[in-house]
């Protein structure tokens, strides 16, 4: 292994870097972090036996700035536009004997954008040379190898395992944009229920007939996904929202100010995608979840300053404090649909909420 590899929003790789010298150094190990300002991408380096040991520790699921990480090999420069493949199943082949399958991605760059019709057509190219050469292995636990081209005659291999990647092609998920949806930012609510909570969990934790405020709701995009799932939404703003998802039945509109709304009853969900300062939604949706108004919080926290890691980091230190001895979740996550923001989900996982309804058999 030559070093850690990271992708990142464009224009986060400082946060990105940040985070993972910081989470490295919390386990006791140094890297040495570079990062182009605007590649998309950020490498850490350190000592073999150190990135061995980062394996086991590390998983892209904790990070918030990183959309992927992996472990990389070689990086493979001055390729002949004749042939690519060759020089990239060696360098393949020396990182690893067996793979459980193959990725040729790009930073999520206008640049990079322009290799997409080369790679098209070397991916089978490579498949084929990478069969031949018996790159591939069907053990359960086999790394996916990833080829990150970021120049036509250059990319690096690196490797990802089950359980600590992102299972999308350059960690960007691809959802549909609800046609019936009032605005786009529906996507960063269904983004976040996605990948801030398990499978199991957005099955147990978002069922029919459960309640949510969603407060800073106008148009409605996140009232929307709420609503989709037929969970009743108290939708707090002064904007006007959608009509026709006032008409679902489902929703009541309260023209209140957001940080004085309090719920008649505690409500299963709090969302807020509020545009103000971090450290008052922190603390919003910590005060929510300790008053018991609700069980989980998903929040938005908007990041336009300049220390946006430091700031991150306030906030979570804030909800630490306000949190105190309770047993709490917190996972932050730089989601594609997020700009110059983060989105957060803090509750306790575990607890199911009550009001969900029972399903007739
Ligand atoms: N999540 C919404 C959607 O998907 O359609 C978009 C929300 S928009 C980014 C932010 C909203 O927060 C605005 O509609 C604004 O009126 C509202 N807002 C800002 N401060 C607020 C406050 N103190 N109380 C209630 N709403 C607030």
């Amino acid at each position: 292994l030559h070093g850690l590899l990271l992708y990142c929003r464009p224009g986060f790789e400082r946060e990105c870097a940040q985070e993972i010298a910081d989470r490295c150094g919390e386990a006791g190990h140094l890297v040495e972090v570079s990062a182009e300002p605007n590649s998309g991408w950020v490498e850490a380096q350190a000592e073999g036996g150190t990135l061995w040991a980062l394996t086991r520790i590390l998983r892209w699921q904790d990070l918030c700035f990183a959309r992927q990480l992996l472990f990389s090999g070689r990086t493979v420069e001055g390729m002949a536009p004749g042939d690519r493949v060759t020089p990239l199943v060696e360098a393949a082949r020396e990182l690893c004997d067996g793979y459980a399958d193959f990725l040729v991605e790009t930073p999520d760059t206008d640049d990079a954008k322009s290799l997409s019709s080369m790679i098209k057509k070397l991916e089978p190219h490579l498949s084929q040379a990478l069969e031949e050469a018996g790159a591939f292995s069907d053990a359960p636990d086999a790394p996916r190898l990833h080829i990150l081209f970021t120049a036509t005659d250059r990319a690096t291999v690196a490797l990802s395992w089950p359980g600590r990647r992102s299972e999308w092609l350059n960690g960007i998920p691809r959802l549909r944009m609800p046609r019936e949806a009032p605005s786009r930012s529906t996507l960063k609510l269904a983004e976040a229920f996605h990948t801030l909570l398990s499978e199991d969990e957005q099955e147990r934790l978002l069922k029919p007939g459960m309640s949510a405020v969603d407060l800073g709701a106008a148009p409605g995009g996140w009232t929307w996904q709420l609503v989709s799932r037929h969970i009743s939404v108290t939708a707090v703003d002064n904007g006007r929202m959608n009509p026709e998802l006032l008409e679902s039945g489902l929703v009541v509109h309260k023209r209140e100010d957001g940080f004085r709304f309090v719920p008649r009853k505690p409500v299963d969900w709090l969302v807020c995608d509020m545009v103000e300062q971090p450290r008052r939604v922190a603390a919003l949706a910590a005060r929510w979840l300790t008053q018991g108004l609700c069980r989980h919080a998903v929040f938005n926290l908007k990041l336009p300053m300049k220390r946006r890691y430091d700031e991150l980091q306030l906030c979570t230190d804030l909800i630490a404090e306000a949190m105190g001895d309770r047993k709490y979740v917190l996972r932050c996550r730089q989601l594609y649909h997020d700009r110059e923001e983060v989105t957060c989900y803090l509750g306790d996982p575990g607890k199911a909420g009550g009001g969900g309804r029972k399903r007739k058999r």
